[in-house]
């Protein structure tokens, strides 16, 4: 099946086209048609399937069929936990919809509202939006959403974990009963189930890789390291692929701080990306990793969603986190749509419980990067920061010492 068999827009086939999506994955080969045929949508869809254009494809299609009859106001409402995905999901909505008329806008709080208000005036087809800020300009009568005809909750897990729900909830008073849902989680339980099912009817249900959540392109491996030496071994595995895209992750904010300055003093230039980050700072710090301005971002699990940055090449688990679900969405990072990704974790002796909780979660065991003792040894003896480097200041220091005793 290509892009050009399904009955949509040809604007939206040729964009698809220049944009290189040569056939749809998975998951848009099994949403795009009930979508298009006005089916309630439930689908539990990792993240780097391309879960994405799998509901902006066929909800751009339908506004466009709407737009023709003259419809007016907002048409999808899309909801989502965070600010970067509001951003982002908004920028697949405009990247597909470059040659057709549909105004899409990402609302999000943390920014001056006055600009926002302007262009909410000026009337929009596509509102993606967080709760907050939503709620806030709903209030004071900049947003009506009396004439939504899709709405598409994304992430809707993470909007649970969030404390999102009433917000859901009240989002749902305000939009036409005959509208179309479509709702996105990338994990199921009880919780998930039971708010689908208050908002969805009769909804098509899709499940992507229900066995082992870390998509299939991705190569993910652990690798046995003590706490104390995992700079040396990011050092090496980034000097070992210096036209490679690396996202990192640690633990906390005051380690991602800290592995910045461990790699800056081996010559190893990355950006800090967590949540003390200001949020134009924030968008600045991603703007520069997406045009390969900076090759390595090291950041806190504020990143393992959401953030769609195709060039990743390799994801780094520095610290092995200690919420399953944050493995798959870390290992997502890389590996999207079609492409091939690699991901490894730094496990120390503490953290390999988590690595077994993570393989008991995804029912796969991880595979095991195994090193001689040798080659454990000379990681570090290669790693370019003296100062820390007890080995290579030894072997300094008995080369010195025979240089000493040279007559
Ligand atoms: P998502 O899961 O929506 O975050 O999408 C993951 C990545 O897959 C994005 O970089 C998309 O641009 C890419 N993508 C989505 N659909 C396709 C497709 N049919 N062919 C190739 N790449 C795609």
């Amino acid at each position: 099946m290509k892009f050009k068999d399904y009955p949509i827009s040809k604007l939206l086939v040729e964009q698809l086209d220049v944009l290189g999506y040569k056939k749809p994955t998975d998951i848009q080969f099994k949403a795009i048609k009930p979508i298009l045929e006005g089916e309630d949508v439930m689908a539990v869809a990792q993240t780097g399937t391309g879960k994405t254009a799998a509901f902006v494809i066929p909800v751009l299609d339908k506004i466009l069929k709407e737009k023709e009859k003259g419809r007016k106001g907002i048409q999808c409402l899309v909801m989502v936990p965070t600010r970067e995905l509001a951003k982002q999901i908004a920028s697949v909505f405009r990247d597909i919809g470059a040659k057709t008329k549909v105004k899409t806008f990402g609302l999000f709080g943390g920014v001056e509202q006055e600009q926002q208000i302007r262009t909410l005036e000026n009337g929009i087809d596509v509102l993606v939006t967080t709760p907050g800020r939503m709620f806030d300009l709903i209030s004071q009568g900049f947003i009506d959403v009396s004439s939504a005809k899709f709405l598409v909750l994304d992430e809707a897990d993470l909007m649970l974990d969030l404390g999102f729900n009433k917000d859901i909830q009240d989002i749902i008073f305000r939009l036409p009963k005959n509208r179309q849902t479509l709702f996105f989680t990338a994990t199921i339980d009880k919780k998930i189930k039971s708010l689908a099912y208050k908002i969805v009817r009769d909804a098509i249900r899709i499940q992507i890789s229900p066995k082992n959540p870390v998509s299939k392109n991705i190569d993910h491996a652990v690798a046995f390291v003590e706490m104390d030496d995992k700079r040396f071994f990011l050092e090496n595995l980034i000097k070992e692929y210096p036209d490679f895209q690396f996202i990192v992750f640690a633990r906390t904010k005051v380690r991602v701080e800290r592995v910045v300055e461990a790699m800056k003093r081996v010559g190893v230039s990355s950006e800090a990306l967590h949540g003390s980050v200001e949020q134009k700072d924030r968008f600045a710090i991603l703007d520069r990793f997406r045009n390969g301005e900076n090759k390595v971002l090291i950041t806190t699990d504020v990143a393992c969603r959401g953030i769609d940055i195709p060039t990743v090449d390799y994801v780094v688990n520095y610290d092995v986190p200690d919420n399953p679900e944050n493995y798959v969405h870390r290992c997502g990072r890389t590996g999207r749509g079609n492409k091939h990704g690699q991901a490894i974790s730094f496990c120390s002796p503490e953290e390999k419980v988590l690595i077994e909780a993570i393989e008991a979660y995804t029912g796969d065991e991880i595979e095991q990067y195994t090193l001689t003792l040798e080659e454990y040894k000379q990681i570090l003896a290669d790693s370019e920061d003296v100062t820390y480097n007890w080995q290579k200041l030894i072997d300094q220091s008995n080369k010195e010492f025979g240089k000493e005793n040279e007559w």
